[in-house]
């Protein structure tokens, strides 16, 4: 046998590929995961600021939406392997859960020991507890991990032919991409991958920053830095409606966070991926002048002056609903990449390439993102566990 030669090769250490590795036994089989940085899960040690926020409590029904116009698409690997999966399974692991309050998190009693948790994380609040779990499930499974492993070329032949960019090759029956979006790419997750699958002819949607923070011009609030005002509405409005303010991109509530630079929060990322430079981006505020800080309520005031001096109370009353901003940039930064392969490129039952055997996609790399809460993690481990389970059926 060609020592080169695998049943499967993993494209990408970070959660997604590391989540397929834990979730398929190789014993009788040979598989490789190759890493092309020389950390493994970069991406998921910093998760939920090092804390990780592995998945969301609820009726995985509820997830749907979280993943906008690729949510009805997602749905049925949502729905095989969901988050109450994902908690047994990490619980299994030894890795204890709880929510954000650090309340425990109970898979054992079915989804009613999640319902009502919101976020979860492992009890240790350490990424890490997770990481090791899943490198440690994935060596007992039998895969082979290589870092500085970077693919540099992909071709089918008999075989999928992987080229490594110090020029070494190797084979592989089933290819599984599970090389992240774009952003952060410090953490190895370049896009490279997108480019590979681009010129092999796949469809790609454009890669961008998605849950990030957005600037905006003539931004008043620096000096609020660190204020978080609760239930903003935000909304979005496309560029060709931004004069008339007609066409709206999205529209979301949540918490909105006041930066030195610029404006974030859970509201602000989760819309972030609908906005551009030059669009007109429309806060909300849902309150009375008085309920809010007293230096914001001083700047609106200073805002809404008249030339004369005299403050405009129908001026500060139309900032309160309508405090319009033209968006100077979305921060490179985001928290996860929209766009990626075309999920009309992939079976979504099996994760399979339709146009080419043997190529599977996960993770990341998938043009599907989720909002903030835990659900980028569940669609790793759904997208991955989907994977597992017709390779599983191939071998
Ligand atoms: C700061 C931050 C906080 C976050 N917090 C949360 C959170 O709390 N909860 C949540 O659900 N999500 C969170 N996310 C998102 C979540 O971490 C990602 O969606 C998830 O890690 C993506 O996993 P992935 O395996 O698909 O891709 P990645 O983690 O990006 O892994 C891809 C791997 O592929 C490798 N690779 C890329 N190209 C090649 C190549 N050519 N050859 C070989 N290897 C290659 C990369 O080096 C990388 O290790 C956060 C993200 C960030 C950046």
């Amino acid at each position: 046998m060609n020592e080169n030669y695998y049943d499967i090769a993993i494209i990408g250490a970070g959660a997604s590929g590391l989540m397929l590795a834990a979730n398929l036994d190789m014993e009788g089989s040979r598989g490789i995961v190759l890493e092309g940085s020389s950390c493994i899960g970069s991406k998921l040690l910093m998760s939920g600021g090092g804390h990780c926020n592995i998945t969301h409590g609820g009726s995985i029904k509820d997830f749907v939406y979280a993943y906008g116009s690729e949510g009805q698409a997602l749905r049925r690997c949502l729905y095989r392997h969901n988050n109450l999966e994902l908690a047994r399974w990490l619980t299994g692991q030894g890795v204890e859960l709880a929510d954000e309050n650090g309340e425990p998190v109970d898979p054992s009693y079915g989804s009613n020991g999640m319902d009502s948790a919101g976020r979860i994380f492992p009890a240790s609040m350490k990424s890490r507890d997770v990481l090791d779990a899943l490198l440690g499930e994935a060596s007992r499974n039998g895969w082979q991990i290589e870092t500085d492993a970077k693919v540099s070329g992909l071709r089918k032949d008999d075989s999928w032919e992987i080229t490594l960019i110090n020029g070494y090759e190797l084979w592989a029956k089933n290819v599984v991409i599970a090389s992240g979006g774009i952003t952060y790419p410090e953490t190895g997750s370049d896009g490279s991958m997108l480019e590979i699958m681009d010129d092999l002819g796949i469809d790609i949607n454009e890669p961008r920053p998605a849950l990030a923070p957005v600037y905006v011009d003539n931004y008043p609030y620096s000096e609020l830095s660190g204020i978080s005002i609760p239930d903003v509405t935000v909304i979005a409005f496309s560029s060709d409606a931004a004069c008339t303010c007609k066409g709206k991109a999205a529209k979301m509530k949540g918490d909105l966070l006041f930066t030195h630079e610029g404006l974030s929060g859970p509201v602000i990322l989760n819309i972030s991926k609908y906005t551009e430079p030059g669009e007109l981006i429309r806060l909300c505020y849902n309150k009375e002048l008085y309920e809010l800080p007293k230096r914001m309520q001083r700047i609106l005031r200073e805002r809404s002056r008249g030339i004369l001096g005299d403050v405009r109370t129908n001026v500060l009353a139309l900032l309160l609903n309508q405090d319009d901003f033209t968006v100077s940039g979305v921060d490179k930064r985001g928290m996860v990449t929209a766009g990626g392969v075309s999920l009309d490129e992939v079976d979504m039952h099996t994760m399979r390439a339709k146009r080419f055997e043997g190529l599977y996609v996960i993770g990341e790399a998938l043009d599907a993102d989720g909002i903030t809460g835990g659900y980028n993690l569940q669609l790793c481990w759904s997208t991955a566990a989907t994977a597992a389970d017709d390779l599983r059926k191939a071998e």
